[in-house]
């Protein structure tokens, strides 16, 4: 049902963008897009009429689906009456927009700056972290993505980060809480940082994680995790910075990722979301404190399109549907579903080595040995030439009628929080259907 995507297959559109555009993360030799025309709601249509499940929200950010009809009409709106005016002047959308964000955010966090993408949310928190520290080391994860500019892909732990290796001065990086695949306990990953910021010195501005991992694999740590974090943070003299990029906005069945563990970060950093992915719009939001120490020293830091108007309406206009449609909460009721739904596919499949996640946001871990929870591929496979057996799975998850996407060894289950029940049924069974190729790949 798919469209013939090798490269003399490709429609004129489809050839156009692969000559002119590049592919993101790719060997452009290897790209080989598809057209897509249309969306509605937990669903999209490719140029030859094939109807797909949205079931990764494309890359974890569509989360109101696609056919969000109050922001439609708010970035028209906004268009209208003036698309753009200089961060200097205020600006309606943009100014409700902060103070809703520190309605939605917990504890004192307070004060936002607007960027356009979640790289820049996290560049402007490592700047912030250090302005404010006068320190300048970051602490992040190995198992984490911070963005893809110099300063966030040197925080980024996963191999992403080796092609822009050395990367910015005091970058370190710390073990993380992950159950299924390290052989450090989660918890017991915590002491690391802990003793790795006493032999640091006093010289750390700010440890910075994903409250639940993302892209590396949908890590959700124990409940005592995150509080003991920001107490060995502080007693070091560290921020504690949450990049909630991709757990932002009801993704994890709370507002924040942070919220699940009761946890107030002093500096949270969100985007994918915020829109629903229909204007490029991220924030970096801090508490009253931080704000506070910028009244009389410079905030050196800026963009021309920071807050821009059309982004801010939209990021407006969606958080207002999240709260008048109630889409947190929904996301926490049809999150159970989904997740004992998944959980079957366990059971079914010998290649599926764990299913974990919380809210919307479900990993599914592949393996070719139960045993030794062997992965099919790693990072690393993914930075070569060629597929995974895990890209095959998602191949023909996609001839079944589900988009769902891959990070490294792990099918990032992330649809909009609008999606329905039957609709969940529907992706799982295409997921139930592909998975037979990893099962036939497994080795004894
Ligand atoms: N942080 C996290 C946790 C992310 O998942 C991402 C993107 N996947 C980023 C930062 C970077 O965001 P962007 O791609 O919008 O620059």
């Amino acid at each position: 049902m798919v469209t013939d995507n090798s490269s003399d297959g490709l429609n004129a559109v489809e050839a156009m963008d692969r000559e002119y555009v590049f592919g993101t993360w790719a060997y452009q030799s290897e790209v080989s897009p598809t057209q897509i025309v249309g969306g509605d709601g937990a669903r999209f249509t490719d140029a030859d009429g094939n109807e797909y499940v949205d079931f990764s929200g494309q890359l974890m950010c569509s989360n109101l689906g696609h056919s969000a009809s109050a922001v439609e009409e708010a970035i028209a709106e906004q268009t209208r009456e003036g698309a753009y005016f200089a961060p200097g002047f205020a600006t309606e959308a943009r100014a409700e927009l902060g103070k809703k964000l520190a309605e939605v955010t917990p504890g004192n966090l307070s004060k936002t700056f607007f960027s356009t993408s979640g790289t820049e949310a996290i560049e402007a928190a490592i700047k912030i972290a250090k302005f404010y520290t006068g320190k300048d080391k970051i602490i992040s994860r190995y198992r984490s993505y911070h963005g893809a500019t110099a300063g966030s892909i040197s925080v980024t732990g996963d191999p992403r980060r080796l092609a822009a290796e050395p990367g910015i001065p005091g970058a370190i990086k710390a073990p993380d809480p992950y159950a299924y695949g390290s052989t450090l306990d989660p918890m017991e990953s915590l002491e690391y940082i802990d003793e790795m910021l006493m032999l640091e010195g006093d010289t750390v501005a700010a440890v910075l994680v994903e409250p639940v991992v993302g892209s590396n694999g949908i890590l959700v740590p124990p409940a005592e995790y995150l509080p003991r974090l920001k107490e060995i943070a502080h007693d070091h003299g560290a921020l504690l910075v949450c990049d909630e990029v991709m757990t932002g906005f009801g993704r994890t069945g709370e507002w924040f990722g942070s919220d699940l563990f009761d946890v107030t970060p002093d500096i949270m950093t969100m985007a994918k979301g915020l829109t629903g992915a229909y204007q490029p719009l991220a924030a970096t939001v801090v508490t009253d404190d931080i704000a506070a120490h910028f009244e009389d020293n410079m905030f050196t830091h800026g963009h021309t399109y920071a807050g821009h108007p059309v982004a801010c309406a939209a990021g407006l206009a969606a958080v207002e549907t999240y709260e008048s449609e109630g889409l947190i909460e929904r996301a926490d009721e049809v999150g159970s579903y989904l997740s004992d739904r998944i959980a079957s596919l366990a059971v079914d499949h010998p290649s599926v080595g764990d299913v974990r996640g919380t809210g919307l946001f479900h990993g599914i871990e592949l393996t070719k040995r139960t045993d030794e929870r062997a992965p099919f591929g790693t990072r690393e496979d993914k930075l070569s030439k060629g597929s995974t057996v895990v890209d095959e799975v998602a191949a023909r998850a996609l001839e079944h009628g589900t988009y769902v996407a891959n990070m490294i060894n792990t099918l990032i289950v992330a649809p909009p929080l609008t999606i329905t029940r039957a609709e969940i049924d529907e992706a799982v069974a295409a997921i139930d259907a592909a998975l037979e190729v990893a099962d036939a790949a497994m080795e004894a």
